[in-house]
């Protein structure tokens, strides 16, 4: 019998051996070049058919805005996935690869898919359930673009608004995050009853595989700095950060990312006291750790020098699959030597790649490594873009609404004569998404589909209604105008990661100063767009009649005319503490001298009420 006939009737194809017996054989079959290339991930932009096929590669990503092309869609991704996976299947064993990436408010990458609020917006919501369904749809949309793998969700506790991946974050609250990681089993199923504890679990076809990131403490860095140094003892990074992952890991979660952040001055990415003693032996996790994105030659200073001393100390601390992403022929060369030469023992590699085929058998990709073009109906519908409006209704917070308490000035009246629309973030679909949403650090205009605010409030007022839109309105704008009430949006551009932290936190684009303007004249409602609670100085919210805190409501505007027009009450409650000066970060609830603006858990309701927590 010829090796390939052997091959196809072998243990580890039999969907109906045990999972364990499949990795055995497999792993039995595996020469040294071939248990490396599964460790590897690498960037699309440089991968090709035949790369994928000759080297084994594990797995490609599409890092933040490596899209095939711009406004690609999912069935394009289908296509470029798909020709991926065929050449991996015509490696000698013929093991698929994974595909990843990052879908971490919809998927982001693909044009005219549904984008749901950010994380920070999901933590407002308080809404365990409403994440899972979340988790189903976003799960649908990415697998009918042929990925398998989604880096989500972040259950990082963002401790300092500072930090630019604050919104990425449910909440400065490990209890609010905590009950947010339902996204799990939404992207990956609910494992049933009795599921051993810690081994990964994908339900089907119509699911992905997810990742618990950024293990541990990237949101209690100090000063908010992106990828700085937490400095906590072992009881407070267990208790503030470290919560979170128990409840992923007993949902089944697949994989876990490491951190480009330190613990108290050492890397995440070579700890081998996290990754394996607590996060592999003592949680039990038996899925795979990722490393995030060229975090191994951060490792050593200069940054990518002395690769091999980088890759070693990450393998041996716990790292299993290496996001490269792009110098990949030196990485497999390198990791080559240092199996050779023992400084990997042979018996880590095999732990890792026996990690990496778990996932891959349970996520079903042996048996449906491609794209399933009947899912591509479910992408941007309108069921999904029913939720995503419901989503960004229950995640706005109202902070003030009149200036005297007895006389609410929402619900706005939606038959007002003449009603001014302003603000920089008044009719930007990108400006709503924020960062990663079409590109990596997200862009202005009409990225997708979607609805503006000035869209929907168009279409919220009556016939007898006059819209007025001026994105930086001059005195001409009011002279000889009788404005019933103006509706102001400004907030924050796109950013992402290092790109967004921000020691000042001041409202861009001069918004304070165009708020202020306006409610000179005619009296104003101000919505906020931004990823964290920015400053607002005391004299401006004397003299705003409204305050709504949106965070990056994704592309349902509409959501905002159902709650601002009185057709649904406000639920949205503070994920974060408002603080009131900035010399006061980090400030977080449970501090004993804690002066906020707002503290974590405020909102209020139309009729008056005050929410908490
Ligand atoms: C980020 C990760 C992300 C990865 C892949 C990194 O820069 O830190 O969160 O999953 O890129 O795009």
């Amino acid at each position: 019998m010829s090796e390939v006939e052997d091959m196809e009737n072998c243990v580890y194809k039999n969907p109906n051996e045990p999972v364990e017996a499949r990795i055995r054989d497999l792993i039995s079959r595996m020469t040294v070049k071939e248990k490396i290339g599964q460790m590897t991930q690498i960037e699309r932009i440089v991968a090709s058919p035949s790369a994928i096929r000759d080297l084994c590669i594990g797995s490609i990503l599409s890092g933040g805005g490596s899209l095939p092309f711009e406004k690609a869609q999912s069935s394009d991704w289908a296509d470029m996935v798909d020709g991926y996976q065929k050449a991996a299947l015509e490696s000698r064993l013929g093991i698929p690869m994974i595909y990843a990436i990052d879908a971490v408010h919809g998927n982001n990458n693909v044009y005219g898919a549904t984008i749901f609020p950010h994380n920070i917006g999901l933590g407002a919501t308080r809404d365990s359930d409403l994440v899972y369904r979340i988790g189903v749809a976003t799960a649908l949309e990415v697998r009918a673009s042929g990925v398998h793998y989604n880096f989500a969700p972040c259950v990082a506790v963002a401790r300092d608004p500072r930090w630019g991946r604050c919104y990425e974050s449910y909440s400065e609250d490990t209890e609010i995050v905590r009950n947010m990681t339902s996204l799990v089993s939404g992207l990956q199923g609910q494992p049933p009853q009795g599921h051993p504890k810690g081994y990964p679990f994908v339900a089907g076809r119509n699911k992905v595989v997810a990742c618990a990131k950024h293990f541990v403490g990237d949101g209690g860095t100090d000063k908010g700095i992106n990828e700085g140094n937490t400095i906590a003892s072992h009881d407070d990074l267990e208790k503030i950060h470290m919560a979170p992952y128990l409840d992923c890991i007993s949902q089944g979660v697949c994989t876990v990312m490491a951190s480009y952040s330190s613990w108290n001055g050492n890397k995440m990415h070579s700890h081998h006291f996290l990754l394996t003693q607590v996060l592999k032996d003592k949680l039990g996790f038996k899925g795979f750790v990722i490393s995030d994105w060229e975090a191994l030659d951060r490792l050593s200073d200069p940054q990518g020098s002395n690769y091999r001393y980088c890759i070693s100390s990450a393998i041996n601390a716990g790292i299993d699959m290496v996001m490269v992403p792009f110098r990949y022929e030196l990485f497999l060369e390198d990791m080559m030597y240092l199996v050779e030469s023992g400084e990997i023992p042979m018996a880590r590699i095999d732990d890792a790649v026996e990690r990496i085929l778990r996932v891959k058998i349970v996520a079903g990709l042996f048996e449906y490594p491609m794209a399933d073009r009947s899912l591509l109906d479910t992408v941007g519908c309108k069921l999904h873009r029913e939720l995503a409006r419901e989503a960004v209704r229950k995640s706005l917070v109202l902070l003030k609404n009149g200036k005297d308490p007895k006389k609410p000035f929402l619900p706005l009246d939606r038959n007002s004569r003449k009603i001014l629309v302003a603000g920089t973030h008044a009719d930007d679909l990108g400006y709503q998404c924020g960062g990663w949403t079409a590109t990596w650090a997200g862009t202005s205009g009409r990225i997708t589909v979607g609805t503006t605010i000035l869209d929907v409030i168009k279409e919220a007022v009556g016939d007898e209604s006059e819209v007025v839109y001026e994105q930086n309105p001059s005195p001409d704008t009011f002279a000889g105008q009788d404005f019933s009430f103006a509706i102001v949006v400004a907030g924050e551009p796109p950013y992402v990661e290092s790109g967004g932290d921000d020691p000042k936190l001041i409202i861009p684009f001069n918004g304070t100063e165009l708020i202020n303007s306006i409610a000179d004249r005619v009296p104003t409602l101000a919505i906020l767009i931004s990823g964290r609670p920015l400053l607002i100085e005391p004299w401006l919210l004397e003299k705003i009649e409204a305050l709504i805190a949106a965070w990056l409501p994704g592309s349902e505007g509409s959501g905002i005319a159902d709650v601002v027009f009185g057709d649904y009450e406000f639920e949205g409650r503070l994920p974060m503490t408002w603080f009131r000066s900035i010399e006061q970060l980090p400030l977080h609830a449970r501090q004993n001298s804690y002066e906020p603006l707002f503290p974590l858990g405020f909102g209020l309701t139309i009729n008056g009420k005050k929410l908490s927590n």
